[in-house]
């Protein structure tokens, strides 16, 4: 694997730039250490291109992020931008992003380190070792679909107010079809195992979306196991026993409230990392966005608080599903699991039990070292 891996980095906002500080740390280490090849770019998004260039994400900035393998994204956003126009609110700039480059397979691994499992909302017995990855379709479905608004329920004299909320949740067989290809994709380099989570038992976009996702398999992904599950069901198990799933695939709205979920099962905001994918390119690696799930933070922005762990295995996932990379992925990931062993912690991560308090650097020190 010696060809060179495009990478553009959008530190952002907040504590975006402190946390991207240290994967770049982690890049070098890897460019030193493993022969691997980077050609790294840097640019701006969000608040700080607002106020280098007046717009949140500029043509040029874009253009660069279509033509990279894969975009890393510290956080966008601050109190200082609350009052701008919307269209030049540091969000905008992500979003422009997330929509031109099309990435319609949202990420969200929830992996339990052991040092960290007395954090997780669950018991230790039920979390330990956890390793699940959601995937969830992030272009379609109820956020998009048309019709929507709010009108006067004109002929219907028994509805007190007078007024009716419409939403459409529609999905295509194309858009269920791409998303679930994703998930296959991403088993084959797990366990090879893929859970669909829908509600084909009320809904009609839920019947399409399970006859499709299965007809992906048979097709395409013999080799992979699927099963089905109702997603009220697949919340309950979630919870009750994770460590059943490899990946789930659900659509966009019940993908939103599973992934929040899950998150919750292996504790600190500062530790979950994300991914979104697109379309396979000519090269044959998907456009990808990474990025940490927590914000811009700026209630700790600039005092070397911030935990760089998120930002740092979003890496770990450019390394395994942009590059190919898994065994970097692997040790990287088994880096910050040692560290986490030996009680190192940033403020977000100090239990009842203690530990060695770091700063951001140090904690990328650490982990570099590992
Ligand atoms: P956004 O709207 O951008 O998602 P938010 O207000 O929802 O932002 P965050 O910016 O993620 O949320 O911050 C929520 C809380 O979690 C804050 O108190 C913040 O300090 C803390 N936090 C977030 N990320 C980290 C991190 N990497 N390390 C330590 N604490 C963090
Ligand atoms: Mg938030």
């Amino acid at each position: 694997m010696s060809d060179s891996y495009s990478l553009l980095i959008l530190p952002g906002d907040g504590i975006g730039p402190e946390v991207m500080a240290e994967v770049v740390k982690v890049i070098d280490w890897f460019s030193a250490n493993r022969g691997m090849s980077f050609d790294v770019r840097h640019g701006l998004v969000g608040g700080s291109s607002y106020d280098a260039h007046g717009v949140p994400l500029t043509d040029d900035t874009m253009a660069l992020a279509q033509s990279v393998d894969a975009v890393l994204l510290g956080a966008v956003g601050g109190p200082k931008y609350d009052t701008l126009d919307f269209s030049l609110k540091p969000e905008r700039g992500l979003l422009r992003l997330r929509k031109e480059m099309d990435l319609y397979a949202n990420l969200r691994p929830a992996q339990c380190f052991d040092a960290l499992a007395d954090f997780s909302s669950l018991k230790r017995d039920v979390v330990a070792g956890l390793d699940i990855l959601i995937v969830r379709e992030l272009t379609s479905g109820v956020y998009f679909g048309e019709p929507r608004g709010i009108h006067a329920d004109d002929n219907n004299p028994d509805n007190e107010g007078g007024r009716v909320g419409i939403n459409t949740q529609r999905y295509t067989s194309g858009e269920i079809r791409r998303v679930a290809r994703s998930a296959f994709e991403l088993a084959r380099k797990r366990s090879n195992r893929v859970c669909s989570m829908e509600k084909a038992n009320v809904m009609e976009s839920g019947i399409l979306w399970r006859e499709e996702v299965q007809w992906v398999r048979d097709n395409e992904y013999p080799d992979v196991e699927l099963s089905h599950m109702y997603a009220d069901n697949g919340a309950m198990q979630l919870v009750r026993n994770p460590r059943q799933f490899d990946v789930i695939v659900t659509d966009n709205l019940f993908g939103d409230l599973l992934s929040d979920a899950a998150a919750m099962l292996t504790g600190s905001l500062g530790m979950l990392p994300s991914a979104s994918l697109g379309a396979p390119m000519a090269n044959g690696r998907p456009k990808a966005m990474y990025e940490p799930v927590h914000g811009s933070a700026p209630d700790i922005a600039g005092q070397g608080k911030a935990n760089p762990i998120a930002c740092i295995l979003s890496f770990a996932m450019a390394l395994r599903y942009s590059f190919d990379e898994g065994q970097a992925a692997s040790d990287l990931e088994r880096a910050v699991e040692r560290v986490l062993a030996d009680g190192v912690r940033t403020a977000d991560l100090m239990g009842p039990e203690g530990g060695t308090p770091v700063s951001t650097s140090q904690m990328g020190d650490r982990i570099v070292a590992a």
